[in-house]
């Protein structure tokens, strides 16, 4: 098996792909009474190392779809292993949708909520804030239903879970009724962008923008709801989205890892590049675009308050620096929530994605970022890379040990841990 940035790769003993819930709670119980470790896998998006064992593998591709859906309410419930990409196209069919959404929609909606995957709004929380209810399978091969209405201290370590509590098989999310979105890509002047950060959170339904190193300019990406604005989406929208984000990237990728000396003009140039684009149409088509060139990645969050003096830092660092990168750095603001694993609890944070390109080494220019990170009280994305372990990762997070207590309860012969996790959630003796 092989993860999406192709960096981890393993070769588990045992892969099964259940129809549905009872054959999962057989592969949990036979794991618990064989004393094998089961790891659960969505799309496989992540960078670090969250699934790997030698024995167990559960893949859900084929436990997908609505099984409730109550239009009243807006709420629905689905089979844990749906894509969000086959989620949004069954919610639209009933006039409903979800309320915020990252750049992609390739991964499953449990491996989402597991890492409080996050797109950008300072009213828009993790995707983990829009489920109300869950129901896993805990390492006894029991079914545990919680939300929150019911077992609500259970349903907060549940809501961001990195798999470690069961295999969650049932998600309830709140949705609200299907929109539309206008989006609108502009190329900018780097600077009056991060001046005017607040101001664009503030006023935007969606706003981010990303910086291309060793150049002034900013990509910025707002979106706004709209009602009577027509469709608007086209062959523009078709070029920049595949043809220039993709393809072109491509090519310019390899040509700066075969000569690194032109990565700073390539930057310059793909910032070049960024064109002006609108884009008008549902929102579940408008959120994700296809990401072909494949990358590593670091992510962190930080306050809110500290963000400008750390992406100063940031661009002060990269300036100084020969790291020849050329993946430009995404910036995204997430309201704050109370899930107990959430990099967001209690906080509105900001988050800084940086990218290297998958055939380049990463760890100098990462090393050098997470140093400024971890200055400014950074807490990681769960699916990203990172260096913390469980000592560092407690000092973060308030529920910690509360979350760890549930892990206890719930799978008491730690058949879900693997040695990546145990060196998450384990504090040393
Ligand atoms: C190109 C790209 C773009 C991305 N864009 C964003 C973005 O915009 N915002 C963002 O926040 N992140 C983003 N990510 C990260 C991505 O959203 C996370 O890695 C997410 O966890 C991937 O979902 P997945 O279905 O691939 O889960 P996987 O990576 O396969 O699994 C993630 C975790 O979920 C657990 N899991 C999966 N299914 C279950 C289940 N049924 N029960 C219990 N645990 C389960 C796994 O065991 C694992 O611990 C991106 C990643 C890539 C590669």
């Amino acid at each position: 098996m092989k993860n999406w940035s192709q960096k981890i790769k393993w070769s588990p003993s045992e892969i099964h792909a259940p129809k549905n819930e009872a054959d999962i709670i057989r592969l949990v119980q036979q794991a618990a009474d064989t004393k094998k470790n089961i790891r659960v896998i969505g799309s496989l998006h992540s960078f670090n190392p969250l699934w790997v064992t030698n024995d167990l593998v559960l893949n859900l591709e084929n436990y997908q779809g609505i099984i409730k859906i109550d239009k009243e309410n807006l709420t629905t419930t689905v089979k844990a292993g749906t894509t969000l990409n086959l989620l949004g196209d069954l919610l639209f069919q009933q006039g409903m949708a979800m309320e915020n959404l990252g750049d992609i929609d390739q991964q499953t909606i449990a491996g989402s909520i597991s890492t409080a995957t996050h797109g950008t709004g300072l009213q828009l929380g993790t995707i983990s804030t829009q489920v109300i209810a869950l129901r896993f399978i805990n390492g006894k091969g029991e079914a545990v239903y919680c939300s929150n209405q019911e077992n609500t201290d259970l349903f907060k370590a549940a809501q961001v879970s990195l798999g470690a509590l069961g295999i969650i098989t049932e998600i309830t999310l709140q949705c609200i009724p299907a929109y539309r979105l206008k989006l609108s890509n502009r190329k900018e002047d780097l600077h009056t962008v991060i001046n005017s950060f607040t101001e664009r959170i503030t006023n935007n339904r969606n706003f981010e923008f990303y910086w291309f190193p060793k150049s002034n300019t900013a990509w910025t990406k707002t979106s706004n709801l709209v009602q009577d604005e027509p469709d608007k989406v086209g062959v523009l929208n078709y070029l920049t989205e595949y043809v220039l984000e993709n393809y072109a990237y491509q090519v310019i990728c390899e040509t700066a890892r075969t000569i690194p000396a032109l990565s700073d003009r390539l930057s310059r140039f793909s910032a070049a590049l960024v064109s002006t684009v609108d884009k008008t149409y549902h929102s579940h088509k408008v959120y994700a675009t296809p990401r072909l060139v494949r990358f590593s990645e670091m992510e962190y969050n930080v306050p809110l308050e500290v963000y400008p003096t750390v992406i100063n830092e940031i661009m002060d660092l990269i300036n100084r620096n020969k790291f020849n990168v050329i993946l430009p750095i995404e910036n995204r603001i997430v309201q704050a929530d109370d899930a107990y694993l959430s990099p967001a609890y209690q906080r509105n944070a900001v988050y800084i994605a940086c990218h290297v390109y998958y055939k380049k080494d990463y760890v100098p220019y990462f090393k050098a970022l997470e140093e400024i990170f971890l200055q400014y009280d950074g807490r990681p994305h769960w699916a990203k890379l990172h260096t913390l372990t469980a000592k560092e990762l407690a000092m973060k997070y308030p529920k910690f040990e509360a979350f760890n207590q549930h892990r206890m309860e719930q799978d008491p012969n730690g058949i879900f841990m693997n040695a990546y996790l145990k060196k998450l959630l384990i504090l040393p003796d």
